[in-house]
C-alpha cells in the first residue's frame, strides 16, 4: 500500500484529516466519520484548537501526522498555507475538500491559482478544490463528507459534479454495480480526467472506467492517455452540457455546424471513449463492459419465454448500429428443435413459450449460446408459475460462466422475479427490466470491442510547400479584415489539392483577357473581405460566355458596392467552369476547437450546407483511412459512389484532399476556421472551387 503518483490517492495507511472537528453538520466532521467507518488504514485528525475529535487524538498539525495522505477541510483562507505544509512535510497526496474557489469569482479563482503554483513547488497529487472527496472499497476508504461508501466492485467513477457521486452510489446499492475508487474531480485546478483515466488504466483492479463529465480540459491530452487506458480498460463517460456556444460567432459553414459538442464526440471517439447519452445509458454500459467477457461477434441471440419482450429485445437489436440478430446454423436449429416442445420457436429470437421449467430454459440457452454467431445473448424471462426464480437466476449465471459469452438478462417482472435479480446481482450478471436497456448493455460492448481491435496510426506526411502558406496567411497583417477568400486559393495549390484554372483580378479588360485563356465560358466571383457568402447578393456568375465577361465584371463590382458602399473590393476572381451535373458537391472545412484542437469536417456541400447538416469530423489531421472512414459516413454517401446510374466520383481524390486539408490546419495553429466548399467531386477528379479561412494574427509565426 501507499502508491505513489495518482494511484497513491486510493491507498494510502494513513490519512490525516486537516479541519477534523466534532462540530455537527460540518464538513471535518462528516469526512472523519466517514474516514473512521470501515478504513483499514490509520486516521489522524488535526485540528490545533482540540485534543481529540470523535475520540480520536489529534494533532496540531500535518507535520505530525505522519500521513501520505491529506484531507483538507479548513477554511478556504487557510486552504494554500496547509497545502504548503502538506508539501514542506512530504505528504504529496492532497483532497481539497473546501470550496470558494474559481467557482466563486475573482478572489476565488486567485486562491485556486495560488494553490496551483504550491502544488507545483511541492509536486502535488491534489484533488479538487471544490471535491466531495475520494473513496477506494479495497481499504474501505471513504474520504468524503457524502452519505455512504459505495459497493466494492471492478468499476472506477469519476464525477465533476460531487452531488452527482453522492446519488450514484445511492443508486449503485440497488442496482448491482460495485466500485473500486471513486473522486470527485470538483474544480480540477491540478488533477483532471486526463491523470484518472491514465492511472485506472494502470490499476489491475479497475476493469471499467465511468466519468461523468461537463468540460475536457486538455482534449489531446485526454485523447492520449485515454488510447493507452481502452488498449485493455474500457472507458465510458457522460459529457453533460451540450452547447453550441461558439457556433454563433463562426463566419464559416464549418465553425457554424461545429459548435462543442462536434469536438466532444470527434474527441471522445478518437480517444476510443464510449459516450453515454444518460447516466442511465452510462451505467447500463458499466455493468456489462465490468463482465470482463467481450462478444466475438456482433451477433445477438434471444432467448425468452414470452413472445412479446422477444420481439421488443429483437426490435432494439434491430435499432442498436453495431448488432444484429444471430443467424444460428443448422446444428442450432436442428439441436433446439430436439430438445424442444412443438409449439417453440427455435429460431432466433428463441421462445421456450410460458410453461418452460428451469431445466428447458437451460437447455435452450446452452444451445444458443455455443451458435458460432452468437456473440452475446439476452436471456428474457416473464414471470410464470412454473420457475423458481432463484434457480433460474443461477442458471443463467452458470450459463454465462460456462460459455464464456456475455449475457443480459431482463427481468421483466417486479416481486416476484426478485429473488433472480439477487443472485444476478451477486454473480455480476448485468439484469435489466426493459430490453431496450439489456441490449444497449450489449452494444456497448459491442462498441468496445471495435475500439479493442484498434490501431492508431500516423496520417501519412503531405508534401506541402509550407512557405507559401505561411506568407498567404501573414498576408492579414497587412490587412484591416482577418478573413481570407479565394484570393488566397494558392494556399491549396501549396497543399496539393487541385483547383481549377483562375485568378483574381482588379480591371474589366484584365478579366476578359484572362477569360480568353481558360475558354468559352467562365465563371466570375466577386472579391472581398466583406462578403462572406458571394452567391448570397448575386456575387457568383456561372457560365459567363467570354463575351460578356466586360460587362459582368463591372455589374459584379456594383452589386457589391451597392449590398454594402464601404466594402473592401479586392477584385473579382475569373474561374474555369467545372461540370457540376456530373458531380457532387462536397465540403472539407475545420474549425479549431479550444479544447481539441483543430478538427476537419467533411460532408454535402454547396450553398444549403447548414439546411442539410450532413457532416462529419474528425480532429485533424487524419490518415487516408480515417479520411476514407468520413467520405462513407455521410448520409449522401451512396451520391459519391454513384446513384441512379451516374458514374463514381473519383473517392480517391476526395479522400486525398480530405486528408490535405487537415494536415494544413494541423500545421498551421493560425487557421481558426475554414471551408473549401464546394470542393467538386466529378468522376474524372476533385476541384476545390472555393475557399474561405479565418486566421489569428496573434497565432501567426513570424
Ligand atoms: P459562395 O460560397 O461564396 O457563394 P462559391 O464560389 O462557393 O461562392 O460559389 C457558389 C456556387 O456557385 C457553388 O456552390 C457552385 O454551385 C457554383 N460554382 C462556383 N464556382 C464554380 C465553378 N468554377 N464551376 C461551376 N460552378 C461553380
Ligand atoms: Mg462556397
Amino acid at each position: 500500500m501507499g502508491s505513489d503518483g495518482v494511484a497513491g490517492l486510493f491507498d494510502p495507511d494513513r490519512v490525516a484529516v486537516v479541519g477534523a472537528t466534532d462540530r455537527e453538520g460540518s464538513v471535518g466532521r462528516a469526512v472523519t466519520e466517514n474516514l473512521l467507518t470501515g478504513f483499514d488504514g490509520t486516521v489522524v485528525p488535526v485540528n490545533p484548537n482540540r485534543d481529540e475529535v470523535l475520540g480520536e487524538p489529534c494533532v496540531a498539525g500535518v507535520a505530525e501526522a505522519d500521513a501520505e495522505m491529506a484531507v483538507i477541510a479548513v477554511p478556504p483562507s487557510l486552504v494554500v498555507d496547509v497545502a504548503r505544509e502538506c508539501g514542506e512535510a512530504d505528504v504529496r497526496h492532497v483532497v481539497v475538500l473546501t470550496a470558494g474557489f474559481g467557482e466563486t469569482g475573482a478572489e476565488g479563482a486567485d486562491r485556486e491559482q495560488q494553490l496551483r503554483e504550491v502544488a507545483a513547488e511541492y509536486d502535488l497529487e491534489l484533488v479538487g478544490p471544490n471535491s466531495l472527496g475520494v473513496m477506494s472499497s479495497p481499504t474501505g476508504m471513504n474520504a468524503t463528507f457524502g452519505p455512504d461508501a459505495p459497493p466494492a466492485g471492478s468499476v472506477s467513477f469519476m464525477s465533476q459534479s460531487g452531488a452527482f457521486v453522492t446519488a450514484v452510489v445511492d443508486w449503485a446499492k440497488d442496482a448491482g454495480l460495485g466500485f473500486k475508487d471513486a473522486v470527485s474531480l470538483g474544480n480540477k485546478a491540478v488533477l483532471d480526467e486526463t491523470d484518472f483515466v491514465r492511472a485506472w488504466g494502470d490499476d489491475p483492479d479497475t476493469d471499467a472506467v465511468v466519468g461523468y463529465l461537463e468540460s475536457i480540459d486538455d482534449g489531446r491530452a485526454f485523447v492520449d492517455a485515454a488510447r493507452e487506458t481502452t488498449d485493455d480498460t474500457p472507458v465510458a463517460v457522460v459529457k453533460s452540457g451540450r452547447t453550441d456556444a461558439g457556433a454563433q460567432a463562426a463566419s464559416s459553414h464549418t465553425g457554424a455546424i461545429a459548435g462543442s459538442d462536434k469536438a466532444y464526440e470527434a474527441g471522445l471517439d478518437a480517444a476510443g471513449v464510449l459516450r453515454a447519452e444518460s447516466v442511465q445509458e452510462l451505467f447500463d454500459s458499466a455493468r456489462a463492459l465490468a463482465g470482463g467477457d467481450l462478444p466475438e461477434s456482433d451477433g445477438v441471440a434471444v432467448v425468452t419465454n414470452a413472445g412479446g419482450p422477444g420481439v421488443m429485445a429483437t426490435d432494439a437489436v434491430g435499432d442498436a448500429e453495431r448488432l444484429r440478430l444471430a443467424s444460428f446454423d443448422d446444428d442450432t436449429v436442428e439441436d433446439l428443435s430436439a430438445a424442444m416442445p412443438d409449439e417453440a420457436n427455435v429460431y432466433n429470437p428463441v421462445d421456450v413459450i410460458g410453461d418452460a421449467s428451469v431445466e428447458r430454459f437451460s437447455e435452450a440457452l446452452d444451445i444458443a449460446a455455443q451458435d458460432p454467431d452468437a456473440g452475446s445473448v439476452v436471456v428474457i424471462t416473464a414471470p410464470t408459475a412454473t420457475l423458481d426464480f432463484g434457480e433460474l437466476g443461477a442458471m443463467i449465471a452458470d450459463a454465462a460462466d460456462d460459455h464464456g459469452v456475455p449475457m443480459a438478462a431482463c427481468l421483466m417482472g417486479g416481486d416476484r422475479l426478485a429473488d433472480a435479480r439477487d443472485v444476478l446481482r451477486e454473480r455480476g450478471v448485468p439484469s435489466y427490466f426493459d430490453p431496450a436497456r439489456a441490449v444497449a448493455g450489449l452494444e456497448a460492448l459491442a462498441e468496445y470491442r471495435e475500439v479493442r481491435g484498434r490501431s492508431y496510426p500516423e496520417p501519412e506526411p503531405v508534401d506541402a510547400d509550407r512557405e507559401r502558406v505561411r506568407e498567404i496567411l501573414s498576408s492579414v497583417e497587412e490587412r484591416s479584415d482577418n478573413r481570407l477568400g479565394v484570393e488566397a486559393m494558392e494556399i491549396f495549390d501549396a497543399y496539393g489539392i487541385p483547383t481549377p484554372e483562375g485568378r483574381v483580378v482588379d480591371d474589366a479588360a484584365e478579366a476578359q483577357s484572362v477569360a480568353e485563356g481558360i475558354g468559352e465560358e467562365v465563371v466570375m466571383k466577386i472579391v472581398s473581405p466583406d462578403i462572406l457568402h458571394k452567391s448570397d447578393i448575386g456575387g457568383v456568375k456561372v457560365g459567363v460566355p467570354v463575351e460578356e465577361v466586360g460587362d459582368a465584371y463591372e455589374d459584379l463590382i456594383a452589386r457589391a458596392r451597392n449590398y454594402q458602399p464601404d466594402a473592401t473590393i479586392l477584385g473579382v476572381q475569373v474561374q474555369e467552369m467545372i461540370d457540376l451535373d456530373a458531380g457532387v458537391e462536397t465540403i472539407v472545412g475545420s474549425h479549431r476547437d479550444p479544447q481539441f484542437g483543430p478538427l476537419v469536417m467533411f460532408g454535402l456541400g454547396g450553398v444549403f450546407v447548414e439546411i442539410m447538416e450532413d457532416t462529419t469530423f474528425r480532429l485533424a489531421p487524419v490518415g487516408a483511412d480515417e479520411a476514407r472512414e468520413m467520405t462513407a459516413e455521410i448520409d449522401a454517401a451512396p451520391l459519391l459512389r454513384g446513384a441512379r446510374g451516374r458514374d463514381p466520383v473519383d473517392l480517391d481524390g476526395v479522400v486525398d484532399a480530405v486528408r490535405r486539408v487537415s494536415q494544413l490546419v494541423a500545421d498551421f495553429p493560425s487557421i481558426v476556421e475554414l471551408d473549401a466548399n464546394p470542393l467538386v467531386a466529378t468522376p474524372d477528379g476533385v476541384r476545390a472551387v472555393d475557399l474561405r479561412l479565418t486566421v489569428d494574427p496573434e497565432e501567426l509565426e513570424s
